[in-house]
């Protein structure tokens, strides 16, 4: 079986139980984000982060730039090696790679990205945002069979060379879709898409494949980027994709028997 298990990077995640999991398995992808750490040395260097909200509602972070410079010191940085460093101290080969190496996730720029600020609709200034094309799956299905676990993140890069950010659930999708993966696990700080926001034990248990557009108005900023995600994942093939918590034990074997909210 193949896996891919993305990991959170808002506050409230946790991955030390994810890489114990992960440890005793070797038939995953390991995709990361890192918006807490990218919030954070952004603040540190000066270059605090700002999001906008797109018309369709969708939060992004904005990609000037100077944020994506931070982006690409806090992903490719610091939250990939830790997390290559982290399966080195179970024992595992891994080896992280941005979209950028090798030509990993070759993106399009996009084209006229629009905010909503204070209900006018603005052209996107300076935007270095980009929509994942093409996912180099041999090269993922070549390291696996090296024995090596591909830990892979933001950045991606374009076909004429330029440095793009990328969704980190959209890399995870167009990860699990380009390798044919059974399932896409994207763990979270939430124990799964809530139908209220505020009370978690309101999970959704299961969205049938045709039945995503149905569930999307309880998603809110960044967990619509989820749900989207999820929809996309299943139309490209894959089996299933479970929302759960990284929190807790064996976050990964119990998104796995369908702790969470599962869409298939
Ligand atoms: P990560 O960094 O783990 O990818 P995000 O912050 O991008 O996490 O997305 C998860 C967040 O989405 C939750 O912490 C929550 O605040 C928000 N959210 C919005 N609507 C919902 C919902 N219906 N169910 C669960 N979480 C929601």
């Amino acid at each position: 079986m193949t896996l891919v298990v993305k990991v959170g990077g808002a506050a409230g995640n946790a991955l030390d139980p994810v890489l114990d999991d992960l440890a005793g398995r070797n038939d995953y992808v390991l995709v990361h984000g890192g918006s807490e750490r990218v919030d954070a040395l952004g603040a540190a260097l000066g270059r605090p982060s700002s999001y906008y909200t797109s018309p369709s509602g969708v939060v992004s972070r904005r990609s000037d730039p100077a944020h994506l410079e931070v982006v690409v010191l806090a992903l490719a940085g610091a939250v990939q090696t830790e997390l290559v460093a982290g399966l080195d101290r179970r024992g595992v080969r891994a080896i992280g790679l941005s979209g950028v190496d090798a030509r990993l996730l070759l993106a399009r720029r996009k084209e006229g990205a629009r905010e909503v600020v204070e209900g006018r609709v603005l052209r996107l200034a300076d935007d270095r945002s980009g929509t994942i094309e093409r996912v180099d799956a041999e090269l993922l299905r070549a390291l696996l069979r090296l024995g090596l676990v591909p830990v892979v993140g933001p950045p991606a890069i374009t076909s004429d060379g330029t440095i793009v950010n990328v969704d980190a659930d959209r890399v995870a999708a167009s990860v699990a879709q380009s390798l044919g993966a059974e399932a896409l696990i994207l763990l979270t700080n939430v124990p799964g898409l809530l139908r209220d926001r505020a009370d978690p034990t309101s999970v959704i248990p299961t969205v049938a494949r045709d039945a995503v557009d149905a569930v999307l108005p309880f998603a809110e900023g960044r967990m619509r980027k989820k749900v989207l995600a999820a929809q996309a994942a299943l139309k490209g093939g894959v089996g299933r994709v479970v929302i759960g918590p990284s929190g807790g034990t064996a976050p990964v074997e119990r998104a796995l028997a369908g702790g969470g909210t599962v869409f298939a």
